[in-house]
């Protein structure tokens, strides 16, 4: 299998073979179309997997394909990530499969000091990767508008419970559009992550390699 028959937009696709991306994984056969077709995803997943990428390519071919207007400066897609180090790391997937587009984004995490963040997002930012808590001190500062987000991601829902972060997350979730394409990924699917999951996804394709 290619990458040939998903379709997608010039740009993504050029970025996917100059990133030396050639086969999809099996979550990527499983899970993109489903997505592109405008489905909710729940997805149990592992680090490895390719799982960022079956997550960020149909958020980047909405964009390429929808094309952002110039000057707009709302989030479109936010991604949360449990840890800085994985935030960092969806990031740096995102720098490398949009490299032929022209959107903006940024990553926000707690730790480091909230001034070039703050800038970051007067700036605009399309597709933004958070953790939970420092997102919400955006918000709450109003430095950050989540009105317009059309497509949400919850990455490593486990660990996000573990780390007590359901209530950030809630509140976040309270915060974007009902009409909005929502993914979720774990690694672990105890009783209390699937009731989440169903609790914010509508009719989800299930993918559980
Ligand atoms: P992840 O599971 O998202 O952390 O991805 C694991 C690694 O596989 C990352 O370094 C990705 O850049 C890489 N990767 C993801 N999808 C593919 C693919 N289809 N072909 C080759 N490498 C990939």
């Amino acid at each position: 299998q290619t990458f040939e028959e998903f379709g997608f937009a010039e740009p993504l696709s050029r970025a996917l073979t100059q990133c030396g991306y050639t086969t999809p994984t099996p979550i990527q056969v499983q899970a993109l179309p489903p997505q592109l077709a405008g489905r909710d995803l729940l997805g149990m997943a592992e680090t490895g997997s390719g799982k960022t990428a079956t997550f960020l390519l149909p958020i980047l071919n909405k964009i390429a394909t929808d094309a952002i207007e110039p000057g707009w400066k709302q989030v479109v897609a936010l991604i949360l990530a449990p840890t800085r180090e994985l935030a960092v790391q969806i990031d740096q997937e995102v720098a490398k499969l949009s490299r032929n587009m022209n959107i903006r984004r940024a990553v926000v995490l707690g730790g480091v000091s909230k001034g070039p963040q703050i800038n970051a997002l007067k700036r605009g930012v399309h597709v933004l990767v958070a953790t939970p808590g420092r997102l919400l001190d955006h918000v709450n500062m109003r430095s950050c508008d989540l009105s317009g987000v059309q497509t949400l991601v919850i990455d490593e829902a486990d660990r996000m419970f573990d780390m007590g972060f359901i209530r950030d997350i809630n509140k976040i979730v309270s915060l974007i559009p009902q009409k909005r394409r929502t993914a979720l990924f774990s690694a672990t699917m105890p009783t209390e992550i699937k009731k989440f999951a169903y609790d914010i996804l509508h009719d989800p394709y299930r993918v559980d390699l």
